[in-house]
């Protein structure tokens, strides 16, 4: 049986295994996918997170991310411009879940990937090749339900976002006007950002209403045809050349932070899993992260009960902040004001943009042992 059996290899859960494995833990890592992939994110790395894993011994800098130092908002044929409160990057979760994976394995984790974790109970998993046992048990599946026991149907419900993401390589000027800058273009039923990542390519992710999709033609064309009714997104889409075959989408996105069913320390509820900010801004990689720096410091403490009441004060004033910003952004009225005010005073962008943010951290060397 291992000390930590950790269930998903995204940012919370390589991040957690990492950090467990270089405390002395035993850890065992259970990844579905059998190798790198691309995940539904808008690949914007806040300042927390990027302080997280200059923590965990990476930089993203020197994985080529792009500087973002700017928010661009829109809305049909408004437009308005601030300088970020901090400076951000833009870095391919392909690229970024790869290196803190193989930091992991690094420390020392043993990872099993191919592996679908099918059902939890019982100290263990069940699993597409057979039970796995660990004296803790750390839930980092991402963004879609597990099974748990007698606890089904799934503890969540579905409340009707669909996400994508497209790469593209932008023709020269679009590529010149979108530099440094994250374009955030407002609709009535969704919102999309665009950015730039490592190696020149551009970041397409948007999420929209499931109900929208059968009105605007169900699929990607339609889509993208929707994305075009903005006028500075077509214009910097435009000549765009996509790098995937298709878009890479997730369905049945669920906001907010669900009620959770025997919160004993039995199960340590990691990223996604604890709960999901509104993806607008941009911090749901450093909850992630935040996350599985407190369940390692926990579990290496001997003090797992404690790990709930931990997170939930540390991230539940961003969730609630973020929820209520992206639900006003879906009333017209409240976008149209709240646009005119930014233009009116775009300072006021920089201090939305701050506000929704983790608390700080005293960054400490924890984590930081074994810097490759
Ligand atoms: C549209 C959209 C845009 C976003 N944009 C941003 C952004 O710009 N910046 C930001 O900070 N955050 C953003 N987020 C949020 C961010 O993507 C997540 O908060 C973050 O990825 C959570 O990390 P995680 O480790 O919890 O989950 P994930 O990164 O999803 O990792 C979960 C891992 O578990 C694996 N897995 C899943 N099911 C199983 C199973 N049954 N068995 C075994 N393994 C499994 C998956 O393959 C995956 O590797 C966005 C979210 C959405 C939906």
């Amino acid at each position: 049986m291992a000390d930590a059996l950790v269930l998903g290899a995204g940012l919370a859960g390589s991040a957690a295994a990492c950090l467990l494995a270089r405390g002395g833990a035993n850890v065992l890592l259970l990844e579905r996918e059998s190798r790198a992939h691309h995940k539904v994110c808008g690949e914007f790395l806040s300042v927390e997170a990027v302080a997280h894993l200059r923590q965990l011994g990476i930089d993203p800098a020197a994985l080529g991310a792009a500087p973002i130092k700017r928010i661009r908002l829109l809305d049909g044929k408004m437009e308005v411009e601030a300088p970020l409160p901090f400076e951000a990057l833009g870095l391919s979760r392909h690229a970024l879940d790869e290196v803190l994976l193989s930091r992991a394995e690094a420390a020392g984790v043993k990872v099993e990937r191919g592996v679908r974790v099918l059902e939890l109970g019982g100290g263990g998993v069940r699993t597409s090749h057979g039970s796995r046992t660990g004296h803790h048990v750390l839930l980092a599946t991402g963004k879609l339900p597990i099974r748990e026991g007698n606890n089904s149907p799934p503890r969540r419900a579905a409340n009707g976002f669909v996400g994508f993401k497209m790469h593209y390589r932008l023709a020269p000027p679009a590529t010149r006007r979108l530099a440094g800058t994250i374009v955030l273009a407002l609709f009535e039923d969704g919102y999309a950002g665009l950015q730039m990542v490592e190696d020149g390519r551009a970041n397409l992710c948007l999420v929209l209403r499931r109900s929208r999709l059968p009105f605007i033609g169900g699929d990607w064309n339609g889509v993208r045809r929707w994305l075009g009714e903005n006028p500075a997104l077509r214009n910097l889409l435009a000549d765009a050349e996509p790098l995937f075959e298709r878009p890479v989408t997730i369905a049945n996105l669920a906001y907010g932070v669900p009620a959770h069913h025997g919160e004993d320390g039995a199960v340590l509820r990691l990223g996604d899993q604890w709960g999901m900010t509104a993806s607008l801004t941009g911090d749901g990689m450093a909850i992630a992260l935040r996350s599985a720096f407190l369940a390692a410091r926990c579990v290496l403490a001997g003090d797992a009960g404690s790990y709930p009441a931990l997170i939930a004060d540390e991230a539940r004033r961003q969730v609630g902040r973020a929820m209520l910003l992206q639900n006003a952004l879906q009333r017209p009225w409240m976008r149209l004001g709240g646009l005119r005010l930014a233009q009116l005073c775009p300072p006021l962008l920089t201090f939305m943009a701050g506000m929704t943010r983790l608390p700080e951290w005293e960054l400490s060397d924890e984590g930081s042992g074994v810097i490759a």
